[in-house]
Formats: C-alpha cells, sequence, structure tokens
C-alpha cells in the first residue's frame, strides 16, 4: 500500500465528472487499499477517488464503524434535512455548515463486486453525501451556508 498526494481545491480535477468502475481488477483493488491507507494518514472520515486524482466513483469511509469501500455509489433514498458542520481533506483551511438530507440510503458495489445496500443516517450519512459529491466535482464550499477560515477564532 501506499499514500497518495490529496489534490487541495483549485486543483481543476475536483471539478471533473469521475466515471464508473467497469471491472474490479487489481489496479482497482490496490486503488481502494491506498486510498484507505491516504484517508488513514490524513485522519480523515471520508476519501474519493477524485481527491487523488483519479476520475473514478470510488469512495472510501469510516466514520469509526469500520471501513467501507464503495464502488459506483447512488443514493437511491433521502428523507429529512439538517444542516451541520463539515470540513474537507481538499479544503484544509476551511470548515461550513452545511444542509444534507438526514437519512440517506445508498447503494454500491463491495469489492468483491457484491450489491451493497446500505440506510444511514447521522454522521455516515453526511458523509456519504459529502464523498459523493466530490464524484460529481461538487465541493462543500459550494453548498456551505457559512464558510469559515479554521483559525477564525484562533483556536484549531
Ligand atoms: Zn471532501
Amino acid at each position: 500500500m501506499s499514500k497518495l498526494k490529496i489534490l487541495v481545491a483549485g486543483d481543476p480535477v475536483l471539478r471533473q465528472k469521475a466515471q464508473e468502475v467497469e471491472r474490479m481488477d487489481k489496479k482497482t483493488l490496490r486503488l481502494l487499499d491506498d486510498m484507505a491507507e491516504t484517508m488513514y494518514a490524513a485522519n480523515g472520515v471520508g476519501l474519493a477517488a477524485p481527491q487523488i486524482g483519479v476520475l473514478k466513483r470510488i469512495v472510501v469511509i469510516d466514520v469509526g464503524e469500520g471501513l467501507i469501500e464503495l464502488i459506483n455509489p447512488v443514493i437511491t433514498y433521502r428523507e429529512g434535512s439538517a444542516v451541520g458542520p463539515e470540513g474537507c481533506l481538499s479544503v484544509p483551511d476551511y470548515e461550513g455548515e452545511v444542509e444534507r438530507a438526514e437519512i440517506v440510503h445508498c447503494e454500491y458495489y463491495d469489492r468483491k463486486g457484491r450489491k451493497i445496500l446500505i440506510k444511514a443516517d447521522g454522521l455516515l450519512a453526511v458523509c456519504i453525501q459529502h464523498e459523493l459529491d466530490h464524484l460529481d466535482g461538487v465541493l462543500f464550499i459550494d453548498k456551505a451556508k457559512v464558510l469559515m477560515p479554521k483559525d477564525f477564532d484562533g483556536e484549531q
């Protein structure tokens, strides 16, 4: 496994639409491993492939409940709305308040090619919506109702 460089806002790759994964090959499996390592090394809870310069519809998430690897994920159901704090490994200097659905259902394929459906709420639901936005070139700063520098109040 190897740690990859995370692109930051301003890089045009982050604004492009990612393509579906057509087959699981060794390269895709290695990419999943490298993405997880990169996310953990950066203390992130989620990472989308475009953030490391790969325009594929692949996301890794771990909100403290174990690693989830999502290939070709699609949100099939949304319910409610809530505004909460968000940050992003690709926008290291800012945090913001973003409105998201409270509950989402997400269909995706795992690394073995099995189709999975998860029903998520809380941080996992927010994270899924945030990471799937990356696959369409959308960043949380586009949606934030409030955006502020991380050292705004002199604290970390
Ligand atoms: Zn992000």
